[in-house]
């Protein structure tokens, strides 16, 4: 069975086919950040045919297709995804995309799609109770209980990035005090940087940037910065190492789990040292002892979210 994975980012929407164990071909396109809902259903749309292109598939060749998307999906719908135009509130998703193309559709949030894959094909295969944590511009996660993905009553569950690590600690991107995203995300990252450079602190980040002809500091930036020992950076990450650390002792002391799955763009770029860090860090807060759950780098990269989809897609 072949079925098409898309995952709906802020930035870019990554599509794949695939035949249940490999990928046979994937597109990339930019999220239209102008215009209306039906500017970015109609790119989801012209996605899916491109990959089918790219892959030598006529539409008889193809099962279903699986969307990742930000923001609270429940039963088909998305709403509360700001990053997206025109999925701010709620709409079926599934419907408009299975409209345009013609083909049974499945949603399941972008996290927890990533989430499904790493658990079927990626670092989490094996166990069946585990937590994904994605870090990037944002921290994200997606939770795997009993084998099965877990999104909650109302599709809100697994928001890993707002678990509240220090009382009344630093403003997080969504308003509120304390939460793991607003130390480990790159975006809150990028901004206590920003702030303490404005202060009179040295950093080669924004140089390192400029260096890099880059817009802004993406996780590449940030790991050449690093790696030439930017004081006030190498400080940001051990925090960011701290509360990442403080955040998933806290799931596994919650849920008993067996393995937590890190990835996302930074975590991509940093590698197996930085989640090695987290897990050293984690261990002294962890209830159980001997702890059973172990923290390990995700497997999939890039595509690990169009991959899940896929998958999602193919339990129906
Ligand atoms: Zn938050």
């Amino acid at each position: 069975m072949i079925t098409i994975g898309l995952d709906l980012g802020g930035t870019n929407v990554t599509a794949i086919a695939h035949d249940g164990a490999k990928v046979l071909a994937s597109t990339k396109h930019r999220t239209p950040t102008t215009g209306g809902r039906s500017d970015v259903l109609d790119l989801l749309a012209r996605a899916v045919d491109e990959t089918m292109d790219a892959a030598g598939l006529k539409r008889k060749h193809v099962a279903a297709v699986g969307v990742g998307s930000p923001g609270i999906v429940t039963d088909g719908t998305v709403g509360n995804a700001s990053n997206v135009p025109g999925f701010q509130s709620r709409f079926a998703l599934d419907e408009e995309v299975a409209a345009r193309t013609g083909l049974p559709v499945r949603v399941a949030n972008d996290v927890t799609a990533a989430a499904v894959g790493e658990h079927r094909l990626g670092s989490g295969r094996g166990e069946d109770d585990l937590l994904a944590v994605f870090v990037g511009t944002g921290v994200g996660g997606g939770l795997i209980l009993g084998g099965r993905p877990f999104e909650g009553g109302t599709g809100g569950a697994g928001e890993f990035g707002h678990l509240v690590v220090r009382q009344g600690g630093a403003v997080c991107p969504c308003g509120r005090r304390g939460c793991v995203e607003a130390y480990a995300g790159r975006r809150a990252m990028v901004l206590a940087a920003e702030r303490a450079v404005a202060g009179g602190r040295a950093s080669i980040l924004f140089e390192v940037m400029r260096e890099k002809g880059k817009p802004r500091p993406t996780s590449g930036v940030f790991r050449d910065t690093l790696q030439r020992g930017d004081a006030l950076l190498t400080e940001l990450l051990e925090d960011a190492v701290a509360t990442l650390a403080a955040g998933i002792a806290t799931a596994v002391n919650l849920l008993d789990l067996g393995r937590v799955v890190v990835g996302g763009g930074l975590a991509d770029k940093l590698g197996a040292p930085f989640v090695a860090r987290i897990e050293a860090a984690a261990q002294r807060s962890l209830f159980l002892q001997p702890p059973r759950a172990r923290i390990v780098p995700a497997a999939l990269g890039d595509h690990g979210g169009a991959i899940g989809a896929a998958l999602v897609a193919r339990d129906d």
